[in-house]
């Protein structure tokens, strides 16, 4: 059987990555959404695996959103640019007003400012750290830690993850594949991240296109 980076790569050939017009503005972006799409990629391969060895599917699905409620998501600087980006770019206007409320108000609550009705409004461009958490078995329940309550029903995609944190490394400046790994082992991108629920949100509702 083919290693699963081999698999990966086999599955960008089939499905290759829609292009972004803003992509020509510099290389951030690609590389960003690069790094989401391996992620896609590698974990929807993975998952696949891990279904057929317990037999159901993940408890995650649209509107579960109890891990949203009270989130620790670190975010990278790369990934706090995306997040910039699609809100000021690409939100359709009423959403982004009704965004624009809850980031001017996001200290008053430990929700993600980013849930609305039960979902992600930057799903798109939602952080590397939100994508790894899969549990099976039930949905989380309202303030559940489930890596603490049952964490054998808790699922990580780490190969792909680590591809896709490996793919991010360029833009902060890690040029060569022994530099990247070395950073990996060090832990870099984790010491270059906030945590979501710390940035200056309100700042980003005042924030105008280009
Ligand atoms: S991690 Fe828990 S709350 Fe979040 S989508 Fe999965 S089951 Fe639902
Ligand atoms: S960014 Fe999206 S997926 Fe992540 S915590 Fe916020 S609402 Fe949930």
């Amino acid at each position: 059987m083919p290693s699963f980076e081999a698999r990966i790569k086999e599955e960008l050939v089939r499905l290759p990555r829609p292009l972004e017009p803003d992509e020509a503005q510099g290389p951030w972006l690609t590389i960003l959404l690069d790094a989401y799409h391996i992620l896609t990629i590698g974990t929807t391969l993975a998952i696949t695996d891990e279904v057929t060895r317990r037999g159901v599917p993940p408890a995650c699905g649209a509107g579960c959103a109890a891990c949203c409620l009270r989130p620790e998501v670190p975010v990278s600087q790369l990934e706090l640019l995306g997040i910039w980006w699609y809100v000021v770019e690409r939100l359709p206007a009423e959403e982004r007003l009704r965004l624009n409320e809850r980031l001017l108000r996001h200290r008053d609550s430990r929700t993600c400012p980013f849930l609305a009705e039960g979902r992600c409004s930057i799903y798109p461009l939602r952080p590397l750290a939100c994508r790894f958490l899969h549990v099976f078995g039930s949905p989380c329940k309202t303030e559940e830690i489930p890596v603490e309550t049952r964490p054998q029903d808790v699922w990580l995609p780490r190969e792909a993850a680590q591809l896709a944190a490996f793919t991010m490394l360029p833009y902060f400046g890690f040029n060569t594949a022994d530099a990247c790994r070395q950073a990996m082992a060090e832990g870099y991108l984790v010491s270059v991240s906030t945590l979501m629920s710390d940035f200056p949100w309100e700042n980003l509702a005042t924030a105008r296109k280009k």
